[in-house]
């Protein structure tokens, strides 16, 4: 779906959200500057910012160092931009529960959660090279994508 133009309110606490324009994506974050500090996504929107290489400076900027309101985060939402709702899942391998609509494809994240979701995936990408390293050498006829799944399950075994 478009990015929305229209004004909504924040599924979390009802508060009328602002938009925070992206020149660099020509696109509209909606964030709730005057309550809990949740952001909207568009269908995609958040894929463009959850990793700690894409720059997310201007949303982090408009929500870093306020005070927002807190908000009952296990709450049923209702999607701000078609009404439904939103589904509980889980991101950063289930370290956040984000809310994101089965319909337009919005994401929903409280306060913080954005933050946790862009050092998940840089810690993920270090440990990631980490291993990949010890199996180059190590283990060098092991396939990259089960490399991760091999180490894990040897780990495992002494933690
Ligand atoms: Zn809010
Ligand atoms: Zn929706």
């Amino acid at each position: 779906m478009a990015d929305t133009t229209d004004i909504i309110k924040c599924p979390a606490c009802d508060k009328v959200m602002k938009k925070l324009y992206i020149q660099e994506d020509d696109l509209h974050i909606d964030i709730c500057l005057d309550g809990c500090g949740g952001i909207f996504f568009d269908n995609r929107e958040l894929e463009k910012f959850d990793e700690k290489h894409e720059n997310a400076d201007k949303i982090l900027e408009a929500i870093e160092g306020k005070k927002f309101v807190q908000v009952n985060d296990v709450e049923l939402r209702i999607c701000p931009a078609c009404g439904l709702p939103m589904v509980k899942m889980g991101a950063a391998d289930g370290t956040v529960q984000i809310d994101v609509c089965n319909t337009c494809g919005g994401k929903f994240l409280d306060n913080g959660e954005l933050q946790k979701i862009r050092k998940y995936k840089n810690d993920h990408q270090k440990v990631d090279n980490i291993i990949d390293g010890i199996m180059k050498t190590v283990y060098s006829d092991i396939k990259p994508n089960k490399r991760r799944m091999f180490f894990e399950k040897l780990v495992s075994k002494y933690v």
